[in-house]
């Protein structure tokens, strides 16, 4: 694999399409094992989570339902840190066991927001997937359950993951070269 140029930045391969299969596969396998007879609302997080999402609901073999949120907090390489919400769910989540299914976790900001605006419907329960998580850069305490790899805080692409609309049709992910 070699490195990929998207706008004034390069990237070099990181995580192989590979190893992404098979963390989906596992996230899949326990979400089966926890949830059978519940029917959980699997509320996916758009944009970035498209492709995680449409790979870890084709590998979940038990019945599910789906739901999609757009927001975003990220301008370039940075995190704002202020949400810009497009929509949000139309399902009405009281009484519903919810999986948010995030791409990546950085501070945290996100999903804490999200989880505030999804309790205030008060669901049954409320657990998170992630496919990758940025340990150093989280900024709350508590243990997501369901999360794929933990990586270091660099800006990745790829798999869904874009650098300012370019870079998410990559098959695998990438990081940003030099940093
Ligand atoms: P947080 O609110 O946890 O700081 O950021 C979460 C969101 O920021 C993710 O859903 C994702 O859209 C974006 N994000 C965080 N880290 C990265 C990264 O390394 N690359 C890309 N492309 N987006 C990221």
């Amino acid at each position: 694999m070699k490195q990929v140029t998207l706008h004034d930045l390069t990237f070099e391969p990181f995580i192989s399409a590979a190893e992404i299969d098979s963390t989906v596969a596992s996230l899949a396998a326990q979400i089966d094992n926890d949830y059978r007879g519940r029917n959980p609302i699997l509320l996916i997080v758009l944009n970035g989570a498209f492709i995680f999402a449409a790979d870890l609901v084709r590998k979940i073999t038990i019945p599910i339902r789906l739901d999609f949120i757009k927001i975003s907090s990220y301008k370039g390489t940075e995190s704002t840190g202020k949400m810009d919400e497009h929509f949000l769910w139309k399902s009405n989540l009281e009484g519903e066991h919810v999986i948010i299914v995030e791409d990546i976790v950085d501070t945290g900001h996100t999903l804490n927001y999200l989880k505030e605006k999804i309790g205030s419907q008060h669901p049954a329960s409320v657990e998170v997937t992630c496919l990758l998580k940025k340990p150093t850069a989280y900024k709350y305490d508590d243990h997501l359950r369901y999360e794929g790899m933990s990586i270091e805080d660099k800006f990745v692409v790829g798999y869904g993951l874009d650098y300012n609309g370019l870079g998410r049709d990559l098959d695998s992910i990438y990081k940003r070269s030099g940093s």
